[in-house]
């Protein structure tokens, strides 16, 4: 099944070009009081939801999918958790590129020495809301890459249990500030990932490590590779990011960008697609100017 939150925090059942307003499934979800779980509570439930979204999609109300706003399928995840140069040929470019690495070591690692890292989760947007560029000075560029999305608690688990662990996949920009600072800073930017455009349950994708995937900007292809060409595959993955900290419901992982990236700027359109996922539109704007109420609080201080 593919499951999309559009508009305003409705859910959709995807059927090709449709979208069926399937919300009513969310009243299976428990309520919370403070403090709030730590876990996504539409992906720890994802089972119940999708047996009401069974009983209720034939009366649903459908509408065309490309009239409604994307927002990210996953809407509260506990960790954002990123591969850094899960692809040989993009490491090979970031050695290459001093704008890539910018004359940082730690940036020409491979991954087994790299590890992995955490993106800022005010960074999380859907397609439809958009890259705001944050600093327009400073070389900003697409990643496209797989994005796996956590089901169930794991806690080091090995690469042979990890696919179990699966709840679905989606399509994610890894959008990048390049320069000298560490990652978890570059890469955290308001708007600075975007996932989407909805999530493809696990039982729908069985191989995931046999993946085309491609993206382009205002029509031409820049980057175009398969997931194939992984370093660490998803089950791999899995086990590097459990075995430092332990994964709940709703936590996603980057699992990094091939070859092919390169600046972006406001009013670019960037089209993503993912084999068996889809394909996502996403548009990139201008940030507004600091409202002049900021600067006034700002001034008196
Ligand atoms: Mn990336």
């Amino acid at each position: 099944m593919r499951f999309c939150r559009f508009n305003k925090d409705r859910l959709g059942l995807v059927e090709g070009a449709t979208v069926k307003d399937v919300t009513a499934a969310l009243d299976v979800l428990p309520s919370h009081r403070y403090p709030l779980p730590t876990h996504d509570v539409f992906i720890a439930n994802l089972e119940a939801v999708v047996s009401r979204v069974r009983s209720i999609a034939p009366g649903a109300s459908a509408q065309p999918l490309d009239r409604v706003r994307l927002r990210s399928p996953v809407a509260n995840p506990g960790k954002i958790i990123a591969a850094p140069v899960n692809y040989e040929k993009h490491l090979d470019e970031v050695r290459t590129d001093g704008q890539l690495n910018a004359n940082n070591p730690g940036h020409t690692l491979t991954i087994h020495k790299a590890g992995l890292f955490l993106k800022a989760t005010s960074s999380l947007v859907g397609p439809g809301d958009g890259v705001v560029i944050r600093k327009p000075d400073r070389r900003t560029d697409h990643e496209v890459e797989l994005v796996i999305i956590i089901g169930r608690t794991a806690d080091r688990v090995s690469s042979d249990e990890a696919m179990a662990c699966v709840a679905g996949y989606a399509i994610g920009l890894d959008i990048s500030i390049r320069g000298s600072e560490d990652r978890s800073f570059r890469k955290s930017a308001d708007t600075y990932s975007v996932l989407g455009p909805w999530l493809v349950t696990a039982d729908e994708i069985p191989q995931p490590n046999a993946l085309d995937l491609q993206l382009s900007v205002n029509g031409t292809v820049r980057q175009q590779s398969n997931t194939r060409h992984m370093i660490l595959n998803v089950a791999q993955l899995i086990e590097l990011a459990s075995s430092i900290y332990t994964l709940h419901p709703g936590d996603v992982i980057f699992t990094g960008t091939p070859e092919g990236v390169s600046p972006i700027e406001a009013g670019d359109r960037i089209t993503a697609t993912v084999e068996q996922i889809g394909s996502m539109e996403v548009v990139t704007r201008a940030a507004d100017p600091v409202a002049p109420a900021a600067i006034t609080e700002q001034a008196r201080a």
